[in-house]
């Protein structure tokens, strides 16, 4: 079965399971997205690892599984291209995050990597921040959650609109006010 989401729709995302078939798993969270990720790293007896990214050692009050791998979100590719390329064929990798672009970016180090998309299981994100790719100028921003949102570029005001782009990890902005740029249009909260 191939992925339905294209350049031009958001991505969908399926319940996760473990799949006992499989020789390798590899969990993944960004910061405070672990929790989300434990019901199922509990319910898998293979082989298996945990990552962590972002999160401050001194300020950690939950419970990560023993051997958990921190790891800062600078680290992430250099860290995640050298070990993905080091696993076994079999091997599914689960993904959690409160921010979509960095699922897809490290669903995209995977695929680089040689991993099939159906190995790469990602939760649905657990916040409502969006990257957001300005179709003007190219600059990606991180952390949107409302639309239009002023691009920090090139000043224009951009639609954020629903079509995610796989290769930014990133949702497409448009000019909203093209013909009007006294023309502000009211701020709504992306869902
Ligand atoms: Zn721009």
């Amino acid at each position: 079965m191939q992925p339905v989401p294209t350049i031009k729709s958001r991505p969908v995302y399926p319940a996760i399971h473990v799949d006992p078939s499989v020789a390798y798993h590899l969990f993944i969270a960004g910061t405070g997205a672990f929790p989300s990720l434990s019901e199922l790293y509990n319910a898998c007896d293979g082989e298996r690892s945990c990552w962590v990214i972002g999160e401050s050692l001194q300020h950690i009050s939950y419970k990560y599984p023993k051997g958990c791998h921190f790891i800062d979100e600078s680290a992430m590719q250099e860290t995640f291209s050298k070990l993905f390329a080091t696993l076994p064929i079999s091997t599914n990798l689960y993904l959690a995050s409160k921010q979509e672009s960095m699922l897809w970016d490290i669903h995209r180090l995977a695929v680089n990597a040689g991993l099939g998309q159906e190995q790469i299981k990602k939760l649905e994100p657990l916040s409502n921040e969006r990257r957001l790719f300005c179709t003007h100028c190219y600059t990606l921003t991180d952390g949107v959650t409302y639309t239009p949102y002023e691009c920090p570029g090139c000043k224009r005001l951009l639609l954020v609109r629903d079509h995610f782009s796989k290769l930014h990890s990133a949702y497409v902005g448009v000019q909203i006010n093209a013909e009007d740029p006294s023309d502000i249009p009211e701020r709504e909260e992306l869902i």
